[in-house]
């Protein structure tokens, strides 16, 4: 079983035990005692960063093992965990405009149903009501970029249902990933697609800083 440090944002760099390793095609799994990097998974991809300096180019869940996939062993098996504080950041900062975005949505009437935060490839799907109301991307836009400048904080409880976590006093959701502080932290959004197909209305949404979208 791995110890979690992924939610405390101070933690970069820590020791940790490998508990197990194993071959793949692509190199090697280790499970370690203790991680500083968030498990690909719930719309966020993995964090990345070095174990030993070692790359680390996946992180995944199985059977409830956190799995490190590197490209070679470590030499011991007390290692040294670099996070890639960059990449946490550009996540944190997409997956905190996804909740913000859901937020809103729902101030329209809408259900958010499905998210994703990936750098590139982001979005927020909501549920339509039978009749579509007219969206305002352009408003939706305006009132969004408004609730960043608000710097509003992340607050984050414990509930019998699991973590929960909301900005300011916006409607939040049940969620295992990582977020910036306050929402300044988020910059600028982009709401630069809309999509509407059999009673879905997907929202895309790029940051500054982001990747490239298609
Ligand atoms: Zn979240």
């Amino acid at each position: 079983m791995t110890t979690a440090l992924y939610f405390d944002p101070a933690q970069v760099q820590c020791t940790a035990t490998v508990l197990q390793h194993k071959a793949t095609a692509d190199g090697w799994l280790l499970e370690l005692d203790q991680t500083l990097f968030l498990p690909k998974g719930g719309g966020q991809l993995a964090d990345g960063g070095w174990i030993d300096q070692i790359e680390v180019s996946q992180v995944f869940c199985e059977h409830d093992v956190i799995w490190h996939q590197v490209s070679r062993l470590p030499v011991s098996d007390h290692v040294t965990l670099q996070l890639d504080k960059d990449r946490r950041q550009l996540h944190s900062r997409l997956h905190s405009a996804g909740h913000l975005l859901g937020a809103l949505g729902e101030q329209f009437g809408l259900q958010a149903t499905k998210a994703q935060h990936w750098p590139g490839n982001a979005y927020v799907s909501f549920t339509l009501p039978s009749e579509i109301p007219p969206i305002d991307l352009s408003e939706w836009q305006q009132l969004l970029n408004q609730r960043i400048l608000d710097d509003l904080n992340c607050k984050i409880e414990m509930k019998e249902s699991g973590r929960h976590v909301a900005f300011g006093n916006h409607p939040g959701y049940r969620c295992g990933g990582t977020h910036v502080q306050s929402t300044r932290e988020i910059g600028p959004v982009d709401l630069y697609k809309v999509k509407v197909k059999s009673g879905v209305l997907t929202v895309c949404y790029r940051l500054q800083g982001d990747i490239e979208c298609c």
